[in-house]
């Protein structure tokens, strides 16, 4: 078996009552079986507790306003407290280390939605390695697509070194991946497989060009923001932030002036860090996801899964500063990520609508979107 995980993956450490915006707040912890069966069994005061606390029937932790019921008002886990973190569920033992199944392999990464994950995965000079180990266990899955996944391997093996590339700007980068995705995509629909490594090989050769046409990047904008009323909202705040950002696409002249300040007196400004944070949300994306094509043919919504996140983060931001003076710090733009992936990475629902949409709606074929870009 071999496993992966990104080089920063070991560094993370739960600062739990220190958090920002805890994860026990707003979710629905669903419980494992096992500790079910553990927590069934715990004697005393908070067996009772607990029995009383859960509820049995959906598996999962009672909640009071949207907290957990074991999360106290110093916003520590109780469970972890009296009993020890072994007696932690999965879910919350797990959080937010996240794996993705394929046979013989495992990989690894941390979750965005979490505030100290998204520092580790945005932030940081040294160019991000998976690190691979190999284990003897051997597995066989019913049915597994070998071949298009050694594809779609080969094919994210070159992202990332391309998504890592410093002389690429972020739209020549999110050009590129979208591209070969499309590539790939026309040969798995017209079953024309053995044209894949002959695609790969000429979209390396393809160059591209930032095309800084905010005309496109604004009619872009405006017609997928509406794809956010189409999701499930999971916190009330996101809704404001989603409608707050909708008002920068009243008028395309206005859109252009605060677009151009943006990026002659933020981007300009703050070039290097601004850059980073783009390149490590599209490598998150592409890392986390896009081998998971591999189960349902969609590899272009993979793709886009990265490009669409990755402009949507940048675009809140940019309503952000603007709201606020015209300043907008690091940790506010991590924050956005996290909060983003919150509503989108978390929600089950949400990940299959957009995977519908972006393999479906002309909005989000490729030389639409590459208008934006
Ligand atoms: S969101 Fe992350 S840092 Fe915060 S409590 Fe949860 S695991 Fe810990």
């Amino acid at each position: 078996m071999q496993k992966i995980r990104p080089n920063y993956y070991d560094r993370f450490s739960c600062i739990a009552g220190e958090c920002p915006d805890t994860c026990c707040v707003g979710w629905q912890i669903v419980i494992d079986e096992q500790s079910l069966e553990t927590y069934a069994h715990v004697p005393g005061e908070f067996g009772k507790r607990l029995k009383k606390s859960i509820d049995w029937m959906e598996e999962c932790f009672g909640q009071v306003d949207g907290r957990c019921c074991f999360l106290n008002e110093r916003n520590l886990c109780e469970i972890y407290g009296e009993l020890g973190p072994k007696m932690l569920c999965q879910t919350c033992r797990n959080y937010p280390r996240h794996v993705e199944e394929f046979e013989g392999r495992r990989e690894f990464s941390l979750s965005l939605s979490c505030p100290v994950a998204a520092k580790l995965i945005l932030t940081g000079e040294e160019k991000v390695e998976f690190l691979m180990e190999e284990t003897p266990e051997e597995e066989e899955f019913e049915e597994f697509d070998f071949l298009l996944f050694t594809k779609l391997e080969d094919a994210r093996e070159w992202m990332i070194e391309i998504l890592q590339e410093e002389t690429w700007s972020a739209e020549e980068k999110m050009q590129a991946i979208l591209f070969l995705a499309k590539e790939m995509q026309t040969c798995v629909d017209a079953g024309t497989f053995f044209e894949i490594d002959d695609r790969i090989e000429s979209c390396k050769k393809q160059k591209w060009e930032t095309k800084n046409n905010i005309s496109g990047r604004f009619r872009f904008m405006k017609s997928s923001v509406s794809l956010f009323e189409e999701l499930e909202i999971l916190r009330s705040e996101w809704k404001i932030t989603i409608e707050k950002t909708k008002r920068l696409y009243h008028g395309e002249e206005d859109y252009k002036k605060i677009r151009m300040a943006f990026e002659e007196e933020y981007i300009e400004k703050n070039k290097e860090s601004f850059e980073r944070i783009q390149e490590k949300l599209l490598l998150f994306w592409i890392y986390t996801y896009f081998c998971g094509a591999v189960y349902d043919d969609e590899i272009y919504a993979k793709a886009m899964l990265a490009v669409f996140s990755t402009l949507w983060i940048e675009e809140i931001n940019m309503m952000l500063w603007l709201e606020n003076e015209r300043e907008l710090t690091e940790d506010e733009m991590i924050r956005t990520a996290w909060r983003y992936a919150r509503e989108i990475e978390h929600s089950d629902p949400n990940l299959i609508v957009l995977d519908e949409i972006f393999s479906r709606d002309e909005r989000f074929e490729f030389e639409k979107v590459q208008e934006a870009l």
